[in-house]
């Protein structure tokens, strides 16, 4: 399958100079055409910085310290995300890509209606398309998420909380994007409204095509639903392989932590143990890995050098990569 957002060498900073906090490091993750990608790690391990900084969308003082995101339209050349006009980077943000925030059920306008809503996202994009086509497709869009018509005429707080995040992934497919971002937006709903909702995007995404990169912490959502997943831990991606690969066999004691952290959906039960100890903080990073500190296989380099994300030296199989001094990597 061909690519769609190549991610090469990503460096987010938070602030400059002496100062700068590195919330994402050397990031490289490549999401194909069709594809659901998954990217999990705890809380401040940088997820939700890699989204913004590959949309552009960093908060200040967020900066795009290097790297590149080469975009792949189904037509057309390819281009940097990075080097594009603030012109060009709004019709970026929703007929190419759109972004689902952490918490967006509750961006919602609370004094406008849905109809209201779904119809302005249409309409800056579509200036020229009449009243009556406008509502129509903004009712088309509710159907694609499960949502009944009449809800068209309902505010936001008449609605429940799974209906309002179905009302933004409605929103966010409204032009037909290549690829949906969707950061962590389930953590506020309940266990089964979460499988509800992913479930369905994993659905629309057969019907429409789209790829999806998904960000959460719950990582038995991700082994359900995605294709592929990648795994982050203070700023730098840990692990990625296919999610039958994570699942069965994961290869960075992080990411084992991490499958023990979650109660399994299906499949064989793990002992859920968690993982001891806490995210580190990006102001005072250990040396070597930086999961050492927490690691309970961790051995002699571990704390002096950091290992380079790569394929494992003994791997035969569908590609995949991990950072970890068990797994030796052969650079280049
Ligand atoms: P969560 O699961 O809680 O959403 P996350 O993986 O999305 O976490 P980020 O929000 O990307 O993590 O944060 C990564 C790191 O960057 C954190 O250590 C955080 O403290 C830091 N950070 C985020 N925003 C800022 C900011 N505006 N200024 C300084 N540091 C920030
Ligand atoms: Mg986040």
């Amino acid at each position: 399958t061909r690519p769609l957002l190549e991610i090469r060498n990503l460096n987010v900073d938070y602030g400059l100079g002496d100062d700068a906090v590195h919330a994402v490091r050397d990031v490289n993750l490549t999401i194909h055409r069709g594809e659901v990608v998954g990217l999990a790690g705890e809380s401040g391990s940088g997820k939700s910085t890699l989204a913004y900084g590959v949309t552009r969308l960093l908060p200040p003082p967020g900066v795009v310290s290097g790297g590149a995101v080469t975009y792949h339209p189904p037509t057309g050349d390819p281009f940097d995300v990075l080097n594009l006009s603030p012109a060009e980077l709004r019709k970026f943000r929703w007929a190419e890509t759109s972004i689902v925030f952490q918490g967006a059920m509750n961006s919602l306008n609370p004094v406008h209606k849905v109809s209201t809503q779904l119809m302005d996202v249409i309409k800056a994009h579509e200036p020229g398309m009449s009243k009556r086509a406008r509502l129509d497709r903004a009712k088309e869009l509710l159907k694609l998420v499960g949502i009944a018509e009449d809800r068209l005429e309902s505010y936001p707080h008449q609605l429940s909380g799974g209906m309002r995040q179905r009302v933004m992934i409605g929103m966010a497919l409204a032009l037909e994007p290549h690829l949906v971002i969707m950061d962590e937006p389930t953590t506020a709903l309940d266990v089964v409204m979460q499988r509800q909702i992913l479930g369905q995007l994993v659905e629309l995404r057969e019907r429409l095509g789209f790829s999806v990169l998904f960000i959460t912490h719950d990582l038995s959502l991700l082994v359900e639903f995605s294709d592929r997943i990648a795994i982050m831990y203070g700023g730098r991606i840990v692990e990625e392989a296919p999610s039958a690969d994570i699942y069965r066999d994961p290869k960075h004691p992080y990411s084992e932590g991490l499958l023990r952290s979650f109660p399994a959906l299906r499949g064989a039960r793990r002992e859920l143990t968690g993982i001891p100890g806490s995210p580190p903080d990006l102001r005072g990073m250990p040396s070597g890995c930086a999961f050492h500190p927490r690691c309970p296989k961790r051995f002699e380099p571990c704390d002096t050098r950091i290992p380079i994300l790569g394929k494992p030296d003994d791997h035969v199989g569908p590609p995949r990569s991990v950072a970890c001094w068990l797994h030796p990597v052969t650079a280049g």
